[in-house]
């Protein structure tokens, strides 16, 4: 973020903050947040056992407010996951396939290309995550991205978790930072942040043995910001980890961001256990997911975007969040198969005047902007026609 544009932004929290009278527990964050000073392990920690939700959320709330004001973004994008093929086995996930499995799928080329065809005359954005696929590797995905760009021009992809990324280096012999040059060259215009679940090693060890460790999954987004690419981050919470480890997880986050200022948007998302392979992990409550938005919003002072992510929230959840700190509702989706596998009933067929329906039941309003957050245009309903009652006249 631009010196200036901190400054002004902190200005008018400041002016907010200070227009209201907050509880005295509240009285050391709200000082630091009013100065412009980052929250520590033990800030975040007294919020997670803070019983106020409500200021919490009144507080992540200013804080959106005082940068984005009432909008609310969201864009127009379709998912399209290349194969459920994966050669690990993340104990929390219910959508990876071994290669002989009945419902074991890989979309090839043509195909992709094919099934993306059906959207590409209203969507601007392919998110693109899948599998480890044993033989996948890096001409694979550039010949993908190239066909791509020359067929639908418009769209952006972003594609590829740091995982993937790790494996598809790996399988094609070469670093990360080469990888990702020649996907960047080959149409790549972003990653998501997918597979960061929580930045602690002993947590990975239990729930994700094999993948990527923490400092791995920083380090590769550390490349990627310094080749331009800019990333999304996510958070998975709910399954093993303790609230120290989430608060962690964001402090690792923030102080990458501090050296690259590559990251656009923070994603947490609550661990969905059904089919998976930790059977005592719960269901995060409603109540749960609107503390995590609202303490990523406090915590995260310079990562810009906080989203609530409805595939994974549903969407009475994800409404509710843009009022406790989040300011995008994540895109149109139109198809996703990794919540759904893991339980989630979200609506996959909603088009812009559905969230901006949610938008506008949060009280907010809806902006639609492109995947870097670089184009934005607020999007007004349109005019329903007037239903006239038509007579027949008949006989009078
Ligand atoms: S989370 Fe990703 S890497 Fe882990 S098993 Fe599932 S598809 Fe494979």
């Amino acid at each position: 973020m631009a010196a200036g544009e901190f400054a002004d932004w902190q200005d008018s929290l400041r002016q907010r903050l200070t227009s209201v009278t907050w509880p005295n527990e509240f009285e050391e964050i709200v000082e630091k947040l009013s100065t412009g000073i980052p929250l520590s392990l033990q800030d975040g920690v007294k919020l997670f056992k803070s019983k106020d939700l409500n200021t919490i959320g009144s507080l992540a709330n200013h804080v959106k407010q005082s940068r984005f004001g009432n909008n609310a973004y969201f864009n127009v994008n379709v998912h399209v996951n290349q194969t459920n093929i994966c050669t690990l086995a993340c104990k929390f996930c219910a959508f990876r396939r071994g290669r002989r499995a009945a419902d074991a799928y890989q979309l090839e080329i043509d195909e992709y290309i094919e099934d993306l065809r059906k959207y590409s005359t209203f969507v601007d954005e392919v998110h693109s995550v899948g599998g480890l696929h044993p033989e996948w590797d890096v001409q694979h995905y550039s010949e993908l991205f190239r066909r791509v760009k020359q067929e639908f021009p418009h769209i952006h992809i972003k594609a590829l978790t740091a995982v993937e990324i790790k494996h598809i280096a790996s399988l094609s012999k070469i670093s990360v930072h080469d990888t990702l040059k020649i996907l960047m060259e080959s149409g790549l215009g972003s990653l998501p942040g997918g597979g960061a679940e929580i930045l602690d090693d002993d947590i990975r060890e239990i729930i994700c043995r094999g993948k990527e460790s923490s400092q791995e999954y920083l380090d590769i987004h550390k490349t990627a910001h310094l080749l331009g690419i800019p990333t999304n981050c996510t958070m998975l919470f709910g399954t093993i980890e303790t609230i120290e480890h989430r608060v962690n997880h964001m402090l690792r986050l923030r102080d990458l961001q501090q050296e690259t200022d590559g990251f656009q948007c923070f994603v947490p998302y609550p661990f969905l256990p059904d089919d998976s392979r930790l059977p005592d992990a719960q269901l995060a409550t409603g109540t749960e997911i609107l503390r995590v938005v609202s303490i990523s919003r406090l915590m995260l002072n310079n990562i810009p975007h906080i989203k609530a992510y409805r595939m994974n929230f549903g969407d009475n959840i994800a409404e509710l969040a843009l009022q406790f700190g989040a300011d995008d509702i994540d895109g149109t989706v139109q198809k996703e198969s990794i919540m759904h596998l893991a339980g989630s009933t979200a609506p996959l067929d909603h088009d812009k005047a559905m969230l901006a329906k949610l938008v506008n039941n949060a009280g907010c309003v809806p902006v639609q902007r492109n995947t870097t957050y670089s184009e934005f245009t607020e999007y007004i309903a349109p005019v329903e026609p007037v239903k006239r009652s038509l007579r027949m006249a008949v006989g009078d």
